[in-house]
């Protein structure tokens, strides 16, 4: 162990993702993560409902070129869906060459357009499986490839790397790419208390998620609900602010 101060001040090592604002708490340094739980929790949420969006993903892309059949008529879809490339592009496939990657150089802000679902997961899997030597997916599907990422073994080790940030952003920005198509994002709900790190009344939860989220710019500080009802102990006359 280092010299840190042993105290309760938040000011440790930042979250090395560049959307979390999250300052590593005590029980994730001692595990060696770069990435706070939420961050790694999120990842996992991404990978376990990819799966569905690529259902949807992939019935947006035959909306595009077959008629549905109702009773006697054919009726043709003319207006095209928004995203149709992009449809295509995150559909498309990917070989595990193209997993060819240094993690800790650059990130790949510099490759034009979009990369299918395969090729942003696969430079992932194939730096743990080289680095750990374990046996890859057998297969190269989007499916197959978020499903073993998103294992425990995997995901774990990954989130104590220091490219551990530019995973966790990068498959954000392919989330986010993906939800503006099947506009099948999570639904979030506010939660009435102010939250405890900038005082606003921005906290949301979000479907399938234990972390609630401060949405304030320049916050963003994430909270389980067993940290909230203590927070709301500390100080009852903010929640009392925050219900009414
Ligand atoms: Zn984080
Ligand atoms: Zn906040």
């Amino acid at each position: 162990m280092t010299d840190t101060p042993a105290t309760t001040s938040p000011a440790g090592p930042a979250c090395a993702a560049t959307t979390c604002h999250r300052t590593l708490r005590d029980h994730e340094l001692q595990l060696g993560q770069t990435l706070c739980a939420p961050c790694v929790h999120t990842i996992r949420v991404w990978l376990h409902e990819l799966p569905l969006q690529l259902v949807v993903l992939e019935a947006s892309r035959q909306r595009e070129t077959t008629g549905a059949r109702t009773g006697s008529r054919t009726v043709y879809v003319t207006a095209p869906l928004p995203g149709r490339d992009d449809v295509l592009n995150l559909l498309g496939p990917a070989a595990w060459s193209d997993g060819i990657r240094d993690p800790y150089g650059q990130a790949r802000e510099d490759q034009h357009g979009q990369l299918p679902i395969a090729g942003v997961l696969i430079p992932w899997v194939r730096i743990i499986t080289e680095e750990r030597h374990w046996n890859p997916p057998t297969a190269l599907t989007p499916q197959a490839l978020a499903a073993w990422l998103a294992a425990p073994r995997p995901l774990d080790w990954a989130s104590r790397r220091p490219w551990a940030g530019d995973m966790r952003d990068e498959l954000h920005r392919l989330m986010r790419t993906i939800w503006s198509i099947t506009r099948l994002r999570p639904q979030r709900r506010p939660v009435s208390q102010p939250c405890p790190r900038c005082d606003s009344l921005d906290l949301v939860e979000t479907d399938h998620q234990p972390y609630i989220t401060c949405t304030r710019g320049g916050c963003e500080a994430m909270f389980t609900r067993e940290e909230l009802a203590l927070a709301a102990r500390i100080h009852p006359a903010a929640l009392e602010a925050g219900a009414a």
